[in-house]
């Protein structure tokens, strides 16, 4: 069988979208991520672990650490940890969160991890 005169998939289109629509796919896009409602305000994001993150004076802080600072009117020591009184790592609420020393939220997530775990073994064999 002859190949010959083989059309490539992509002959004659020389890209998806054109320059105009590019354009306006990328006008519309600031125009969401702009202002106050945006998720970029103030560079404010969620971090890979689940955590607010605020850029402020041109630093990254965590915004449940930064809520503790300006609550306290000072900066905490790396030894001070802030924890989630109800586990939700984005209510940043000053009532929903605790100092902490390291070990013992270190031992407090240990824990935590432990009952779900038990939750889960406890499931699986009824
Ligand atoms: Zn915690």
């Amino acid at each position: 069988m002859a190949l010959k005169g083989n059309i490539p998939w992509n002959k004659g289109k020389k890209g998806v979208y054109s320059t105009t629509t590019l354009k306006k796919m990328s006008d519309a896009r600031i125009d969401r991520f702009s202002g106050e409602n945006s998720p970029c305000y103030k560079g404010k994001y969620i971090d890979g672990h689940g955590y607010v993150t605020l850029r402020v004076n041109k630093e990254q802080i965590r915004e449940h650490r930064y809520v503790m600072e300006q609550f306290l009117g000072r900066k905490l020591s790396t030894q001070e940890h802030v924890h989630h009184k109800n586990g939700v790592q984005t209510d940043n609420r000053i009532e929903n969160l605790e100092i902490i020393s390291e070990s013992e939220h270190n031992r407090m997530h240990a824990l935590e991890k432990a009952v779900k775990g038990m939750v889960g073994f406890q499931l699986q064999t009824i």
